[in-house]
């Protein structure tokens, strides 16, 4: 098999930057071992929340230079201020054209509500979570948090504490009954958010939930919810908000994470739709070296066959998502052997400090100026590295996960379309 471009992963920056590559016309294929950190996810993309010296961030391009000072190996400050600001707004733009409606304003930072009912500063929102701008609160005086009897990802008593606390605003706590949802309630392990929401999505579930809602709600000018309804589209949800007659916003639960889900099946379809070539349950195992080149990959399934690409993106994640492995003395990447960023005493991996940032978090894949990953201090000449892979920063701490991966991505499709123009 032969295309121009082979990606390792799909997750966002897998998909994101072949989706860019596929625009552009190019054959592109996308290899995807498992779920990528979207199915677990909040739906909410992070571009820089906070400095690694805790200072919070507002205005993330205006960070950008401090950023360089105290995190120099940080992918941002090697790509450099204004390749983020343009990259930071052409990922917008894909997003938008994967048709995935986000709430956020240019590159200024808003607050969302968290699960708990805490806020945290990000930058694009599903538009469907309650969201504030910065210093300000919610717009409601009254809220109704509702439950589902049974569900145990989601408290609703907690998320109200929270609101009234810290938004200052009346939220009262209540759980739905729905008899349909009984026979997922029977086996705790699938009483999960995306198997309620395919029973919530039937429009006579629907229907029952908003009666459910409607006697529940009293005088409640906003209904929260776990986000359990609106699995494949917005329908279901249009459908509940017109019955109950006020806003109904969704918070994100605990994984598998319906707005994450959403995101992931919008980039796949978008990259499927430009004939691009998904290949799921697969795993690439190694690579055939030509020199400093990469001529191509064998996988799990093509182990005698190999998948021949002029250009190879690495995008497999982090340890999460085994892009990145650890034995007991050594991090290393498994497919290339690429050079890691990381620490050789194992006892500097890890803080004991739950909340203290974790070094290991820093560790990952070393790349030239242009991203190209690093193989015994040289660029291998057409091998790409891509989001929570790379090295060099704190996607928790520094609250920069899925700007990172955007970023990267755009900016090695960028790259990469400029040098397969070159060898045409
Ligand atoms: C649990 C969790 C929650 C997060 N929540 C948020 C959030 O709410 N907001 C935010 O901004 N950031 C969040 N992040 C940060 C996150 O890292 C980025 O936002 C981003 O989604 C990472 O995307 P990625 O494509 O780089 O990696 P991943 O999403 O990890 O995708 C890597 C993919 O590569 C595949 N893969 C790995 N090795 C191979 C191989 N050899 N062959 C084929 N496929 C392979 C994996 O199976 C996976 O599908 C979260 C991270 C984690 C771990």
């Amino acid at each position: 098999m032969e295309f121009d471009v082979v990606v390792i992963g799909g997750g966002l920056a897998g998909l994101s930057c072949a989706i860019r590559l596929a625009e552009q016309g190019k054959r592109c294929g996308v290899v995807s071992a498992g779920q990528g950190a979207l199915f677990f996810s909040s739906g909410s993309l992070d571009l820089l929340s906070r400095l690694p010296d805790g200072t919070p961030v507002t205005a993330p391009l205006e960070a950008l230079g401090e950023l360089a000072r105290q995190a120099p190996h940080h992918p941002y400050s090697i790509l450099g201020a204004d390749t983020v600001a343009a990259l930071a707004r052409e990922s917008q733009a894909l997003l938008a054209r994967c048709g995935i409606p986000l709430f956020g304003r240019g590159a200024q930072n808003h607050y969302r509500i968290t699960p708990l009912g805490t806020r945290r500063a990000t930058w694009l929102s599903p538009e469907d979570i309650p969201v504030t701008e910065l210093g300000q609160t919610l717009p409601w005086e009254k809220v109704l948090v509702a439950g589902i009897e049974g569900f145990l990802d989601f408290e609703p008593h907690l998320v109200a504490g929270s609101l009234a606390t810290e938004q200052g605003i009346e939220a009262d706590a209540a759980y739905v009954h729905l008899p349909a949802l009984d026979p997922l309630r029977n086996n705790p392990s699938e009483f999960r958010a995306v198997n309620i929401a395919r029973v919530l999505d039937i429009a006579k579930n629907t229907q029952a939930l908003a009666e459910e809602l409607n006697r529940l709600a009293g005088d409640a000018q906003c209904i929260i919810l776990p986000a359990c309804i609106g699995l494949d589209g917005p329908g279901p949800l249009e459908q509940l908000r017109a019955a109950v007659g006020r806003p109904v916003r969704l918070l994100p639960t605990l994984p598998p994470s319906l707005l994450g889900l959403r995101i992931f099946q919008a980039l796949r379809q978008r990259f499927c739709r430009l004939g691009g070539v998904f290949m799921p349950g697969d795993r690439v195992l190694k690579a055939e070296f030509d020199g400093r080149r990469i001529a191509g990959v064998y996988t799990r399934s093509h182990t005698d066959i190999m998948l021949r690409a002029q250009q190879v993106v690495l995008a497999g994640g982090s340890f999460f998502s085994n892009g990145l492995m650890a034995d007991r003395d050594r991090i290393y990447e498994p497919v290339f052997g690429a050079d890691v960023w990381g620490h050789a005493d194992r006892g500097e991996w890890g803080r004991a400090g739950f909340f203290e940032p974790q070094p290991y978090l820093q560790f990952g894949v070393k790349t030239d100026h242009r991203l190209r990953a690093l193989l015994n201090n040289e660029p291998v000449e057409n091998l790409y590295a891509v989001g929570a892979v790379l090295g060099g920063y704190d996607p928790l701490q520094q609250g920069c996960g899925a700007g990172v991966s955007l970023i990267s991505a755009l900016h090695a499709a960028q790259r990469i379309a400029l040098s397969l123009k070159e060898t045409a």
